[in-house]
């Protein structure tokens, strides 16, 4: 027997087989006229609306409301979640730092509308740190000691991506990656400026690589991180929020993106056996043993030269580039 899913018709006044339609809803609300998306779910027999769920009335309140929003300027609360997310702060803290009620942000998420004054406070905590970080200073006292320091470190690091282009490359790489060490960390910033000559022409990387006997190095990137040793680095900010990506274009996130899908899924050994392979790191590295250190740095042209010709700009070739490194290096 077929499992059918049954809902109530209030016109039919019966348990009823529906079907669900993807619409394009119009309305008024609060004299506004809004459009939404929702998924109504519609009586085989009258073809009337019925609700499918037992959440679908709120669920279609909701996206109402948050419609509503968008078309006014209103904050939504993707927009807040995004603070919460950006700052890793808690709906609480939130409202204080704000100088809002305790309850309020909380209240947002329970289908409230803010104000007009306390969204326009809420975008600019979204999208200006100092502005955030002068509110915190002023709400202090409300703060716990320990959410306090929290925020401040977080603030620091969010101010770090948010100037540096290197620095928002690894970020990419280590929330996209999720287990990423330092050393793999290094091969694939190397990787990403290369494949980025190979796919837009450019350089990515503006600092120096050098060559070291583990591969090549951004030693202030190193540096960074070293304290995680062999572990898996675990301090990457999640955002979509634009500040984390700032200083990169479109293009150069797709050639990082490239990295991550490919160089991205094998082992920090792995990657080092790749980077030992290439012509740029192994020039600076004549006249080194094996495990010497060294700190040349590798020549950007020849950095070009060698993933432009080896065309390392897409997942096809740098797949089967993978695999020729791997079978010669055995
Ligand atoms: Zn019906």
């Amino acid at each position: 027997m077929e499992n059918l899913k049954l809902a109530y018709c209030n016109e039919c006044e019966d348990l009823v087989e529906y079907d669900i339609y993807d619409e394009l809803i119009e309305e008024e609300f609060k004299g506004v006229k809004i459009s939404y998306k929702f998924k109504i779910g519609k009586c085989k027999c009258c073809n009337c609306e019925v609700a499918t769920d037992i959440d679908y009335n709120s669920r279609k309140s909701n996206e109402k409301i948050e419609a509503y929003k968008r078309q006014t300027g209103i904050i939504d609360l993707n927009g807040i979640s995004e603070i919460l997310e950006k700052y890793d702060i808690g709906k609480e803290n939130l409202a204080d730092i704000a100088g809002f009620g305790k309850v309020t942000i909380k209240r947002y998420f329970d289908g409230f509308i803010p104000s007009r004054e306390y969204s326009e406070i809420l975008f600019k905590i979204l999208n200006d740190e100092e502005y955030f970080i002068e509110l915190v200073e002023d709400n202090k006292e409300k703060l716990k000691d320990v959410a306090y320091r929290k925020i401040i470190s977080r603030y620091e690091r969010l101010v770090e991506i948010s100037s540096s282009k290197i620095d928002q490359i690894a970020n990419y790489i280590i929330t996209h990656i999720g287990e990423v060490t330092p050393l793999a960390l290094e091969k694939l910033l190397s990787f990403s400026n290369g494949v980025n000559y190979a796919l837009n022409g450019k350089q990515l990387i503006f600092e120096k690589s050098q060559a070291w006997a583990h591969g090549p190095v951004y030693p202030q990137i190193y540096n960074k991180y070293k304290k995680y040793g062999y572990k898996p680095i675990d301090d990457g900010i999640y955002s979509t929020h634009g500040c984390m990506l700032s200083k990169l274009s479109e293009e150069e996130i797709e050639a990082i993106d490239l990295v991550i899908n490919t160089f991205g899924i094998y082992s920090p050994k792995t990657l080092e056996r790749i980077s030992h392979s290439q012509d740029p790191w192994k020039e600076k590295r004549i006249g080194y043993k094996e495990d010497e250190a060294g700190q040349e740095v590798i020549d950007e042209a020849s950095i070009k030269l060698f993933y432009t010709n080896h065309k390392l700009n897409s997942e096809d070739t740098i797949m089967a580039y993978i695999m020729t490194c791997l079978k010669a290096s055995h």
